[in-house]
């Protein structure tokens, strides 16, 4: 398919390019604090110190020291000196047919032998609601057999200012800050609001396998003078990592989905490997324990639609069996093939029939349509540009051209 709209690497502007210098966009505010200790500020002064950082960072979206005209002048040029406000670096930038907008984003090199770090992150934009899809780690060590990131050699946990990284610069782009001018060339829905209300952990990697910076980064999005997302539009997505579930559910409070996949476990051990380490009855064990749940507050069941393999109907009916007792939502999601994968998409009609059997047993089964298929922004195709370029010269030169709420 090549209906992809707009493409381009947008000009990157020179105060939000790294230079060396650590960057304090995204911090949270006990690395703030520490940061701030480290210029010599006196501790008396610290919690307002970062309190105005804060506001100009996350309310204002600034992204120059010059714009914090309420922060002592020996201080900003401490600042200017010591750190920048970059964001990830904008490698590509891609809005789909559907307007579904893919980020590429570059982190600088964290030291001497890392060479910094590619991750896509995706836009989803729809009549109620701005979802923003971010990454947690490059690559996954998961290996789920259907999951395109899961064959992503490079693999590195993001720190939570990485993360929080993907949400500003998505804002950037989208010029959603109130009163800010967006950025030239930025890509404005003309719809009015905020543009970003939900976020989801579905991009690349296990969230539940960077767990604190996981659970960091949500600390900076929910913030009631900051970011102030509604940690019930912030939606986790696991394998299921079962010790973390219980850590999330007493820490951040936010929704919970499940790739389950399979409703047995001798299929969910291929599919989702992880499942031979945490098998589906102590798997459901965990979602029953999930603190908060109610019928307006479900888990989310994801399960990937794949033609011959999990879609007969009798497994729709002992997926059902499954989630007797557990306030849950089923996801539905079309396969989304990439290049060298083993698997077929159900048939529209089986997908239609198996989400029947869940819908009359009294469960909502929306069909997960597919948004930017075009600029392989669906789930599970994510995978960053240059590992893919790695991949397939490497491929290549063995001549075997082979080549993701409320
Ligand atoms: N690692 C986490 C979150 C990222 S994946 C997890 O696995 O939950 C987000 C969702 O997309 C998961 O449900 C994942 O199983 C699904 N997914 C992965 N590859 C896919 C593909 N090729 N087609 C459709 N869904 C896929
Ligand atoms: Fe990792 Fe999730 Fe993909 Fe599995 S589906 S390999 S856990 S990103």
């Amino acid at each position: 398919m090549n209906d992809v709209l707009i493409e381009k690497k947008p000009e990157i502007e020179a105060s939000v390019r790294a230079e060396g210098r650590p960057t304090l966009a995204g911090l949270p505010r006990a690395a703030l604090a520490d940061f701030l200790r480290g210029l010599g500020v006196p501790e008396k002064e610290i919690r307002m110190r970062v309190s105005q950082l804060w506001h100009w960072l996350y309310v204002r979206g600034a992204r120059d020291f010059s714009e914090m005209t309420n922060v002592a002048r020996a201080l900003h040029a401490k600042l200017e000196a010591a750190a920048t406000l970059a964001r990830p670096e904008i490698v590509r930038e891609q809005v789909s047919a559907d307007g579904t907008r893919k980020w590429v984003l570059r982190y600088p090199p964290r030291g001497k032998f890392d060479k910094g770090a590619e991750v896509e992150c995706v836009y989803i934009p729809e009549r109620d609601r701005g979802t923003l899809c971010v990454s947690s780690q490059v690559g996954c060590t998961l290996n789920c057999s259907f999951c395109h990131t899961g064959t992503q050699k490079l693999v590195r946990n993001l720190e939570a200012h990485e993360i929080v990284g993907q949400v500003l610069v998505a804002r950037d782009r989208l010029g959603d800050y109130p009163g800010r001018t967006p950025p030239e060339g930025a890509f404005v829905p003309d719809d009015g609001g905020r543009f970003v209300t939900n976020i989801v952990f579905m991009g690349m990697g296990e969230p539940l396998y960077n767990y604190e910076n996981v659970r960091d980064a949500i600390g900076v999005l929910t913030d009631p003078e900051g970011l102030q997302l509604s940690k019930r539009k912030i939606t986790v997505s696991t394998s299921g990592v079962i010790p973390e579930i219980a850590r999330l559910g007493a820490d951040s409070g936010t929704m919970l989905a499940i790739s389950l996949h399979a409703t047995h476990d001798p299929l969910r051990d291929v599919l989702v490997p992880i499942n031979r380490k945490y098998p589906i009855a102590e798997l459901m064990q965990a979602c029953a324990d999930y603190p908060g749940l109610t019928n307006a507050r479900r888990i989310t069941f994801e399960y990937v639609m794949l033609k011959g393999v999990n879609d007969s109907l009798a497994e729709a009916r002992t997926l059902v069996k499954l989630l007797r007792g557990i306030p849950a939502k089923i996801n539905l999601i079309p396969f989304n093939p990439w290049p060298g994968s083993q698997y077929e998409c159900s048939d529209w009609g089986q997908i239609e029939r198996f989400s029947e059997v869940i819908f009359d047993a009294g469960y909502a089964s929306p069909i997960r349509t597919p948004r930017g298929r075009d600029i392989l922004a669906a789930c599970g195709q994510l995978k960053s540009e240059t590992e893919k370029m790695r991949a397939r010269a490497r491929l290549m030169l063995e001549e075997q051209l082979i080549l993701g709420a409320d």
